[in-house]
């Protein structure tokens, strides 16, 4: 059973998820989900409402938004370029300073850090500007512009040999356990999930935190 005891990883690079892992606004996702379906319905010619339920039905059944909206034909990198354009994540977000310094902190703790998002660039470009990230903190940052989505294995195995990290040094943090905990976890990483609500049964995650900045409690720097 996960716990959220005092439990060590040690490990020498640490994989951050972006989106509801190192920013959360309700306001922000209703947007974008208003967006989604709005770029779902043009694409399958259906209202709104038609394409809601379609949407909903094959992201359950995918288990990832960019997996519903391939079979749905919705192409990735023109979508994620029309919400990039459409939304202005400035009006939503704004800077956590315990996330920033959570990340800071980290770094100078001499950790390699990567952040692994399904989003697209240019968006992840905007949103870390939006919460006062800077992107140079990561020593790489892989999108759906740079790989497959996850839960392919493709994005972290992209991030880990741009960090020259093994799966057994490494760390993943992020709120889905389906979709990123459970690959990262078969891959041969740890992970952390952030869950804001309750605390979920699953073998795939070693630790369970409810805010960012408990993971340095958690996750020790190993001294090569
Ligand atoms: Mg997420």
């Amino acid at each position: 059973m996960p716990t959220s005891d005092s439990k060590k990883l040690i490990v020498q690079c640490i994989l951050f998820d972006l989106d509801g892992t190192l920013y959360y606004s309700p306001d922000y996702n209703a947007r974008v989900e208003a967006e989604i379906t709005a770029i779902v319905a043009q694409t399958l010619k259906a209202d709104v409402s038609k394409a809601k339920l379609r949407l909903d039905e094959e992201r359950k059944r995918r288990g990832t938004l960019t997996g519903a909206l391939r079979v749905l034909g919705v192409n990735r990198s023109l979508f994620f370029q029309t919400l990039a354009e459409k939304i202005e994540p400035f009006t939503y977000l704004t800077r956590d300073p315990s996330t920033i310094l959570t990340i800071e902190i980290l770094k100078r703790r001499g950790f390699r850090l990567g952040l692994v998002t399904n989003n697209g660039r240019k968006m992840v470009e905007k949103i870390l500007s939006a919460i006062g990230l800077e992107a140079s903190l990561f020593d790489v940052i892989v999108t759906s512009d740079d790989s497959e989505p996850k839960p392919s294995s493709q994005p972290f195995l992209f991030a880990l040999d741009k960090l020259k990290c093994t799966p057994d040094k490494t760390v993943y943090v992020g709120d889905r356990v389906q979709a990123e905990l459970l690959p990262a976890k078969k891959l041969g990483m740890r992970t952390v999930l952030l869950a804001r609500e309750g605390i979920p049964q699953s073998d795939q995650v070693d630790v369970v935190i409810a805010r960012l900045p408990e993971v340095l409690i958690h996750i020790e720097r190993e001294h090569q």
